[in-house]
């Protein structure tokens, strides 16, 4: 076994685990990341890259916790997209510089009058016509129309921008084929990989591996902090008509009925990809029912488009989670710190600079002091991981 001394290794190059290797590094430690698989293979790349405000979750009136803790969200993403903020972000395609929401529903005017109060300003505006986005410039569009304060970018170039500068601190290693050294006071000394035959030393070790930190947990004989997953069963269609939407669709209640984002492929086509209410709802759906169900809610909310050449599809991905009562929604990001490691869960990309300055700070606040510099020759021998293909490159095929 070669050994490796490193001051932090972090597992899983999620959005998570990409932002905290950035942030760190900048801090001055040596970082190394370890990933099983893909470069934001789990849940990132299947994210649909809304940088949400909030907005979202004060449909029902009510400005919660959880929207307070997300609402400098945008403002802190746009700095970076604009190369002002602590990371360089302006080789990320923005999909939209705004994300908007419709309503036909009897909510219409409750919502109005409530995106009218003072708390709301700066998060929303109402629009002119003739500054609707193209898709809901069709005389049939009768609903009401807000442009929320929210941006839409496009991951697979986040996850690229955030692996660039620093890949070669990224290592494909699945830690469940590892051995983990522990000492009697419950720190963790190292992680063994025999595939790799390598050992590597750390003085602290973070979980940022989405779903993949249950099983890690168990592994170390870790039981707190608890994981929640909420599955989703989201809808793709791949067709050739470019009319872009990034809108959530807001019917009887206060829980979008469906989010669609627009997202563009290398082939030149396009998919409208589906979360929101119908992902949630739809768990239960096989992948036939799940698509019909898509099929007449786009009928019934967009009745006037007509998509070319359209291939339906879907995939299962949940959401995983510190554990809440109720399956409920966890309000911000999350960390919970032990001994020398920690184990995260941005809860939602749009928090994950959100997480990675909490995790500095706890860093700053123990006095972590860089002691090390990991020999890059060692990890030069070690595979680097590829960057995961958006779910819907592979549709149509
Ligand atoms: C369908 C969907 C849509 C979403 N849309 C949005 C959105 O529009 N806006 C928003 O803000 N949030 C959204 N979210 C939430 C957001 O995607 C997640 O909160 C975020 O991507 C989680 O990032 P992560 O880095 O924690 O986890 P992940 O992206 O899941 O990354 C974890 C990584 O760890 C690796 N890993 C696992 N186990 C191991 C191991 N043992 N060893 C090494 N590596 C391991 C995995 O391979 C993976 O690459 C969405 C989520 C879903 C599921």
């Amino acid at each position: 076994m070669r050994e490796i001394n490193t001051d932090i290794v972090i597992v899983g190059a999620g959005v998570a685990g990409l932002w905290m290797l950035n942030s760190l590094s900048k801090q001055g430690y040596d970082v190394l990341l370890l990933e099983a698989n893909s470069i934001g293979g789990g849940q990132s790349v299947r994210s649909q890259g809304i940088i949400h405000g909030g907005i979202k979750y004060a449909l029902n009136g009510v400005l919660s916790q959880a929207s307070d803790a997300i609402k400098g969200m945008p403002a802190r993403w746009r700095a970076c997209l604009k190369g002002e903020g602590d990371i360089d972000l302006r080789a990320v395609t923005t999909l939209s510089d705004a994300h908007y929401l419709w309503s036909q529903g009897s909510l219409a005017a409750k919502i109005t009058s409530f995106f009218a109060k003072k708390a709301m300003s700066g998060r929303v505006d109402n629009m002119a016509k003739v500054d609707y986005p193209e898709i809901f410039q069709h005389p049939d569009f009768k609903g009401n129309l807000y442009k929320l304060n929210e941006i839409v970018i496009d991951v697979p170039s986040l996850l690229k921008v955030l692996s660039a500068q620093l890949q070669q601190r990224i290592v494909q290693i699945d830690t469940t084929d590892c051995s983990w050294n522990k000492d009697s006071a419950g720190n963790i000394m190292s992680v063994s990989c025999s595939e790799q035959a390598i050992q590597i030393n750390a003085q602290r070790f973070i979980f940022a591996a989405g779903q993949g930190n249950a099983s890690i947990l168990a592994q170390l004989n870790i039981d707190k902090p608890q994981m929640q997953l909420r599955p989703l069963h989201m809808v793709m269609v791949t067709h050739t008509t470019n009319l872009p939407v990034y809108a959530h669709c807001i019917g009887a209640s206060s829980k979008p009925l469906v989010t669609i984002t627009h997202h563009i492929n290398s082939d030149g086509s396009y998919t409208w990809y589906y979360g929101g209410d119908i992902a949630e709802t739809g768990v239960q759906r096989d992948r036939g029912q799940q698509i019909a169900a898509a099929q007449q809610l786009t009928a019934k909310i967009l009745p006037w488009v007509k998509l070319q050449n359209a291939h339906w599809s879907t995939l299962h991905i949940s959401r995983a989670e510190p554990k809440q009562s109720a399956l409920n929604r966890p309000d911000a990001a999350y960390y919970h710190s032990e001994n020398n490691y920690l184990v995260t869960w941005p809860t939602k990309l749009a928090l994950a600079p959100d997480l990675s300055d909490q995790v500095c700070e706890l860093f700053s606040q123990q006095q972590l002091v860089a002691l090390n510099k990991a020999d890059l020759n060692i990890t030069a021998n070690l595979k680097t991981p590829p960057l995961a293909e958006p779910a819907w490159s592979k549709t149509g095929q």
